[in-house]
């Protein structure tokens, strides 16, 4: 509870934050314009553009789209490494990408094993010295990488240590598609290819929603890596106008909301844009959402001993969330500096499970994986810092 001090100023922070989300200038992408502009070394970094904007910018050195596919192709589908290994490019558009643009992997700072083998956490560096985690998973028979959208997050959810860590700066697109191929190159030498990707790493999706956008259309792009969007899933802490947007612009990807709290003075104590946005028009827009994608939304609750995982506020979710095509994934609480909370143990877990059982709603416990490398939900953070 060391952090407890500054957790009113935080809050003021993340409100603030809130506002601007809600006046349009973040979610409307007025961060993320200057953020796409972070060129690599001067360079535009040829990850940062959708197929569309490659072929534009090709267009505009007087290639046609057949050149300009053929490199997405080469990126993406071949998987090069360098452009040079790249065929089928004429020696002088080779040679302008070379002066104009980058297409370099995200350099790794260090990279932890778990004990188990199942999770491997990778310190990756940004252009500018930023540091952010990617994580990736190892199930039965799938490979999940979790990926971060900024570098820190401004929301200052008092349990995750990324949020403790307070707000760095939004990722571009083209980092944030950096982290995938990361994972994914990593992954063409074993067995076990990259199919699924979760926007849980650090940081908030919605609050740097162009960005995040942006690398799922690269990620998803039929003829590039062609990701299955419903393989893709963004986790939001509950930003209203981000929902509802996702909903409007009829985005295919999976949806996570956490919640951690089924009233408001609850989800209060432990998330502070929950003051923005209280339950009711939070539920509203996940209502919202529902109805408009015919998905179903998948609910994260953190299972913390004695504060949020009580009979009562089983029944409180359960109430809250009845009637509605929803899923609820409890995750005990991970261990993190600024957070003295307790997770939950298997049986208040089951227990809790029941309770929802009650009203309907289906429930998985989640695995945790990691913990021995702070590598679990909410224990990232740029741990060199
Ligand atoms: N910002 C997004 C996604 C990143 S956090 C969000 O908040 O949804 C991913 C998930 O980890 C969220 O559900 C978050 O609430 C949860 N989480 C954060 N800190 C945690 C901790 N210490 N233990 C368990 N889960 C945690
Ligand atoms: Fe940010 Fe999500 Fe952590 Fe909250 S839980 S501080 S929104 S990363």
């Amino acid at each position: 509870m060391a952090i407890a001090p500054l957790l009113p100023q935080r809050a003021a922070i993340a409100i603030a934050i809130m506002i601007e989300i809600e006046s349009g200038l973040i979610v409307r992408g007025g961060y993320n314009v200057a953020m796409t502009e972070i060129m690599v070394a001067g360079k535009i970094d040829l990850y940062d553009l959708t197929r569309e904007e490659m072929v534009g910018l090709l267009g505009e050195w007087g290639y046609s789209a057949y050149h300009a596919i053929r490199l997405w192709q080469g990126l993406y589908r071949e998987g090069a490494r360098s452009l040079d290994e790249i065929e089928g490019l004429r020696p002088d558009l080779l040679a302008q990408l070379h002066n104009q643009t980058a297409a370099v992997a995200l350099p790794v700072r260090l990279a932890t094993k778990s004990s188990d083998g199942f999770t491997e956490k990778f310190l990756l560096e940004l252009p500018d010295g930023e540091e952010i985690e990617t994580v990736l998973m190892l199930f039965k028979g799938r490979a999940t990488a979790c990926v971060s959208t900024q570098a820190g997050c401004a929301m200052g959810c008092v349990f995750c240590a990324t949020g403790q860590m307070g707000f760095r700066r939004h990722l571009t697109a083209g980092e944030i598609v950096g982290q995938v191929l990361h994972i994914m190159r990593l992954q063409e030498e074993e067995d076990m290819a990259l199919r699924n990707v979760v926007f849980m790493g650090m940081g908030e999706p919605l609050h740097n929603y162009e960005a995040t956008m942006k690398a799922l259309a690269i990620l998803t792009d039929a003829h590039g890596l062609a990701m299955a969007p419903k393989h893709m899933t963004i986790s939001t802490v509950g930003i209203v106008p981000g929902i509802r947007r996702l909903a409007d612009e009829g985005r295919p990807y999976k949806l996570a909301v956490s919640l951690h709290g089924a009233t408001d003075e609850e989800r209060q104590a432990l998330v502070p844009p929950a003051k923005r946005w209280p339950l009711n028009i939070l539920m509203d827009a996940c209502r919202y959402y529902s109805a408009k994608s015919g998905r179903r939304i998948f609910f994260e609750w953190t299972l913390i001993a004695g504060e949020n995982d009580t009979a009562e506020q089983a029944h409180a979710l359960g109430r809250l969330l009845q009637g509605m095509e929803a899923h609820v994934n409890l995750i005990p609480l991970n261990p993190t500096q600024g957070y003295g909370g307790q997770p939950a143990d298997a049986e208040r877990a089951k227990a809790f499970q029941g309770v929802l059982r009650e009203y309907g709603l289906p429930s998985t416990v989640r695995q945790r994986r990691g913990i021995d490398i702070a590598a679990g939900c909410g224990q990232l953070r740029a741990t060199t810092l």
